[in-house]
This record gives structure tokens, sequence and C-alpha cells, in this order.
């Protein structure tokens, strides 16, 4: 980050107390944080959590997760239900978070989470926002979801926790 966010102004380096150097604003006499965007990511389960929804978007042929940009002052767990809601027309329940991951080409820091749809229903899927929403089992999953993709390491991540703590308890 080299000028402020608000005014433009070439940044500098200045002391702050007991945390070292930060970037800092001469004209706005503030310090200044890295500026980002904000998604979330979701892994929508079936009620008995053995089935996960991927979906295909803007014409493109690769299953991906839902996901949608968060709102300037929403919260997190709100912009996860709001855009499953959006999207595919069900309300979800037992939200969890997963992994982050930044996305650099669209300045995105993408928080992934878990949760559970109230039905298998997908009649409801928002036909302008999804072109094809459909739900896979647990071991098909990472074959049909896009190769070396967020919502692949997603995923991975997910069965790999899910697995332990089957086998634990
Ligand atoms: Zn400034």
């Amino acid at each position: 980050m080299n000028y402020c966010s608000e005014c433009g102004t070439k940044l500098v380096m200045k002391e702050k107390e007991h945390e070292g150097a930060h970037s800092y604003c001469m004209h706005c006499q503030a310090y200044r944080f890295p500026v980002f965007y904000t998604a979330v990511s979701m892994i929508v389960r079936n009620p008995d959590h053995t089935k996960i929804l991927l979906i295909q978007q803007y014409g493109s042929p690769h299953n991906i997760l839902v996901a949608g940009y968060v709102d300037k002052k929403e919260q997190l767990e709100e912009a996860v239900i709001r855009e499953v809601k959006e999207e595919i027309g069900l309300s979800v329940t037992e939200l969890s978070y997963n992994k982050s991951e930044y996305f650099p080409k669209a300045n995105t820091l993408i928080c992934n989470f878990i949760c559970t749809a109230e039905s298998e229903d997908l009649r409801g899927v928002s036909d302008w926002e999804v072109d094809k929403a459909q739900w896979f089992s647990e071991e098909e999953i990472l074959r049909v979801v896009k190769p070396n993709s967020l919502a692949k390491r997603f995923l991975e991540a997910y069965l790999h926790t899910k697995k332990n703590t089957d086998s634990v308890s």
C-alpha cells in the first residue's frame, strides 16, 4: 500500500508505539492499513451431511461453491445466510468456519464456511445468478469440483477435518 485510501497522499512509514513502523498519511494524520474486499464461500451440506452442493455460473462448465461478497457493515455469518438464500433459495443453519484464502486477482479475502441447508429442494435456485445447482456425495465431490481451485482446497480441508473427527468419535 503506497497511497492513502482516503485522500491519495503518498504514505510514509512512521513508528507506532510498541508496534514498530506502519504506513501513515501526513495529510489525514492517520495510520493506514491494507484495503481489500471480503467474500464468503460456502460448503452447503444437505440435512444429513452426506452431500454437498456445487453450482455452475456465468456460462462456465466448472462446478464451484456458492459464494459472494460481504456488504459493508454486514457480519460474515449474515453474508453466508443471505448469499445461499439469494442464489439457492434455501435457509441454512449450523454455520461454522472452515478456512480462508486471499485471492490476489480480485484483491479479495475469501472466508469459507460450512453450513447445513433446510432441505435438498433446488426449485428455488436463482435462474439469473446460477446456471446449474447439483448435490454431490462426499466420495465424488473432489472429482467433480473445478481442479486447482479455491473451492477444491476448501473442500479438501473440510473433508480432512471431518474424517479425523469421525474417526475419534
Ligand atoms: Zn490521507
